[in-house]
């Protein structure tokens, strides 16, 4: 199908994209990648008259990573966020997380922060913004505003922009000393969209015993769905020797506190079992990884 009819703008300039932005109002959508944006309009599932397309606006693309963690602009593609030994550094679930997002061609092409402004609670990237409790950086004629992932995520397809206002980057922090990370999904083929995966952190104290563990989850909820399993954590590894926790009671725990939907990919059950299964892994994995780093 070819999409409906539009207005094409290309500012060159922030400035541009931005007044573009305000006078076009809720009648406007971004254009970043376009791997999400175009198959809904040619599927006509969207129909703005306006389309601002942000790629020649210089200055987007930036990506910087320091110790306090990862910032990625509009125009980072995933393949630059994946492919950059700085990143993986300071935040390894983000590469971890993109090796699972679609295809090469499409993360040559698709943007971290298009990910993000998409709000698609099957996708890998705002999860893994949610359990670090990153936030995005709201750009508008008005001004900036910082709103936190737990804010920024409101449904499927629908996040908490303001119409006039571009994302015009976003921040996941970095690890915290002890800790370790690890991402872990399930889907039918590698690339497609998961029926369930899970962004796992785990910390230890001085004395390498596990001290606190979050969950990220994508496909079980309408938005991405963070579990604070530090009580857990504390559970599995009572009684036990530093580092050897007990993850094995954890799915059950997790199982009864989703509730996902059937949909013609999975039904809820499925969906339930999968996000269980993938948390005791991940959870397992990112132990492992907040021993090694904390040694
Ligand atoms: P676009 O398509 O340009 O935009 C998407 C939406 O976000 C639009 O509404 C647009 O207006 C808005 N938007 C984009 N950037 C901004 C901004 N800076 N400020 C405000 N609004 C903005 N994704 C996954 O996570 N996991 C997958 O497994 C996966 N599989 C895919 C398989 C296929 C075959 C395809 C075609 C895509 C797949 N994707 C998947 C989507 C892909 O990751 C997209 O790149 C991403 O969702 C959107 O990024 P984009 O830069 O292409 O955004």
């Amino acid at each position: 199908m070819k999409p409906p009819p539009f207005a094409y703008h290309a500012p060159a300039t922030l400035a541009e994209a931005l007044d573009l932005l305000a006078e076009h109002g809720a009648d406007a959508k971004v254009l970043a990648g376009g791997q999400s944006l175009m198959p809904l309009l040619n599927m006509r599932l969207a129909e703005p008259a306006h389309i601002v397309d942000i790629n020649r606006v210089a200055g987007l693309g930036g990506l910087r990573a320091d110790a306090r963690g990862v910032r990625v602009g509009a125009l980072a593609r995933h393949a630059a966020v994946e492919r950059s030994a700085a990143v993986a550094a300071v935040q390894p679930l983000l590469p971890a997380a993109l090796r699972h997002v679609a295809h090469p061609a499409i993360r040559n092409r698709g943007t971290v922060v298009g990910s993000l402004a998409h709000a698609d609670p099957a996708a890998e990237l705002p999860a893994v913004l949610a359990v670090l409790d990153g936030t995005v950086e709201a750009v508008s004629a008005a001004g900036r505003r910082t709103i936190r992932a737990a804010d920024f995520f409101a449904g499927p397809l629908e996040s908490t922009l303001r119409p006039g206002e571009l994302a015009g980057s976003a921040f996941f922090p970095a690890l915290p000393p002890r800790t370790g990370a690890a991402f872990a999904e399930t889907s039918r083929r590698h690339g497609d969209y998961a029926l369930a995966g899970v962004a796992a952190v785990v910390s230890v104290d001085e004395d390498l015993r596990v001290s606190a563990a979050r969950a990220g989850y994508l496909g079980v909820a309408a938005v991405p769905l963070v579990l604070d399993l530090t009580r857990r954590a504390r559970q599995a590894q009572a009684g036990r020797p530093p580092g050897d926790a007990d993850w094995s009671g954890v799915a059950g725990f997790v199982r009864e506190r989703l509730d996902p939907e059937t949909d013609i990919h999975a039904g809820a059950d499925y969906r339930r079992h999968l996000a269980g299964v993938l948390t005791e892994r991940a959870l397992r994995a990112a132990t492992a990884d907040a021993l090694d780093r904390a040694r």
